[in-house]
């Protein structure tokens, strides 16, 4: 068995979901069981509509214009998704009514996404003469805690399985969405199609997850900032977990783990050449040395420095700041610390903000907005003489400023602070650096 699984673009179109059906089908006798995202640009649409429901203008006019557009393109009934779609205008309704868009709400909202795209692709599967059945991911078993928004997932009790052995054909289920125990609605975190996969992955014990986007593979860098940037044929599940965290998009960054458990090779591959290598994330790499893999970044990061003389050899302050950070649910990114000073990034964001509040309460707090991050990752790059030298001399030689750094003593990467103005250019002499 393998999970394939489609991103948003794969799935865009009409002429772009007939290709997923070749492709699909060309695998058929290794049991695909295929994930979808909604259509590119869906769930972004829908968070429009979720924020804009209370104001008093919730619009899904357009969404299902585009729905039943693709439908056409396919040659399919157009009013194939109608029930849905009302559905979907009337809770968007329902938010109007109440002035309100709860997390719980917005996540029932941005289901449609995924589930319409879902019936879509099986539709265009069937009608193709490849059987195949659309299956909301709660009805494949996939449970999360309460948590809406960016949910995790609870531990599969064998339930996947049974309920994927019994769908027709090829099961065609959604990315991105699951239920809580109490049969709430809950969404992974954006992009989190790619978690879903994993996680039946891990569940089917899949011989492979694969991953179509609409770029060859994982690259040396971020294509729209480096257009050259060279697919990677193979990374560890290491350097693939490093590489998603501090990159942001080609892999949501808790795709790896299900994958690790199992030991679960994940495939990264393009829709728009199907033929072509991708890059194929194993559990170990076995190239010896030190090798710069790719050069990664994230913006909206905003750096808080805490200066306190309390620090001064007192056991407990850092587990006191942690404990702070957990509170307020921020995720901190890079730290870097003295005897009387922490500095912390995290994504921008308003639990940021308490986060600060309550550290103003033990020393004095400066926050810096506009940041972004610039990472470095490849195995053994870290402890390896001259790389980090290597870093900050190409940076400043381009006269980026650098504003914290980060290297672990044995992990896989070197992570910097620079100005969000400065991002572009940082990647760019850094790949040019690496890998020209
Ligand atoms: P999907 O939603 O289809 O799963 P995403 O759009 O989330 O795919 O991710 C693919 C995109 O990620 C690419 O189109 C590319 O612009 C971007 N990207 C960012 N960093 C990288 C990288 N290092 N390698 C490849 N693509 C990257
Ligand atoms: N549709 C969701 C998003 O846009 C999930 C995904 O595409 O992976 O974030
Ligand atoms: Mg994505």
């Amino acid at each position: 068995m393998i999970v394939m699984k489609f991103g948003g673009t794969s799935v865009g179109s009409g002429e772009s979901i007939l290709r997923v059906r070749e492709i699909v089908r060309a695998r058929a006798s290794r049991r695909p069981v295929v994930v979808v995202s909604a259509h590119s640009g869906i769930t972004d649409a829908l968070l429009r509509v979720a924020r804009a429901a209370p104001q008093g203008d919730p619009d899904v006019g357009a969404i299902a214009a585009r729905h039943r557009a693709i439908l056409g393109e396919l040659e399919l009934p157009t009013d194939l998704l109608d029930p849905m779609l009302a559905e979907l205008g009337d809770l968007a309704r329902g938010m109007r009514l109440v002035g309100e868009a709860s997390p719980r709400a917005v996540d029932m909202l941005l289901s449609f996404g995924e589930r319409c795209a879902a019936r879509t692709v099986a539709a265009c599967f069937r009608q193709g003469g490849l059987p195949a059945t659309a299956i909301d991911a709660w009805d494949a078993g996939l449970r999360t805690d309460s948590d809406f928004g960016r949910a995790k997932p609870l531990p599969d009790d064998g339930r996947i399985r049974s309920c994927i052995e019994q769908v027709e054909g090829v099961p065609v289920v959604t990315g991105f969405v699951a239920k809580d125990a109490a049969g709430n609605i809950t969404t992974l975190g954006r992009n989190g199609s790619d978690y879903s996969a994993a996680l039946f992955g891990e569940a089917l014990d899949a011989e492979e997850i694969q991953v179509w986007k609409d770029v060859d593979g994982v690259r040396t860098a971020d294509p729209r900032l480096v257009p050259d940037a060279r697919p990677i044929r193979t990374m560890s599940f290491d350097e693939a977990s490093e590489l998603a965290y501090y990159g942001g998009r080609v892999l949501h960054p808790a795709t790896i783990l299900p994958a690790m458990e199992k030991a679960i090779p994940v495939r990264v591959l393009d829709t728009t050449h199907p033929e072509a290598e991708g890059t194929v994330i194993l559990p170990t790499y076995d190239e010896e040395g030190a090798h710069v893999r790719a050069v990664v970044h994230k913006r909206n990061v905003r750096l808080v420095t805490l200066v306190s003389p309390r620090m001064l050899a007192q056991h407990g302050f850092l587990a006191q700041v942690f404990a702070m950070a957990a509170n307020h649910r921020v995720d901190v990114d890079l730290v870097a610390t003295s005897e009387v000073s922490i500095t912390m990034s995290a994504e921008q964001s308003p639990s940021l903000e308490g986060f600060a509040r309550d550290l103003a309460a033990v020393g004095k707090v400066e926050v810096m907005d506009d940041q972004a991050m610039v990472c470095v990752v490849g195995h053994g790059i870290a402890s390896t003489r001259g790389v980090a030298a290597d870093v900050l001399a190409t940076l400043a030689q381009a006269e980026i400023r650098v504003r914290a750094i980060s290297q672990g003593a044995i992990k896989v990467n070197i992570a910097l602070i620079v100005g969000a103005a400065d991002v572009e250019r940082a990647v760019q002499v850094l790949h040019a650096r690496f890998f020209d």
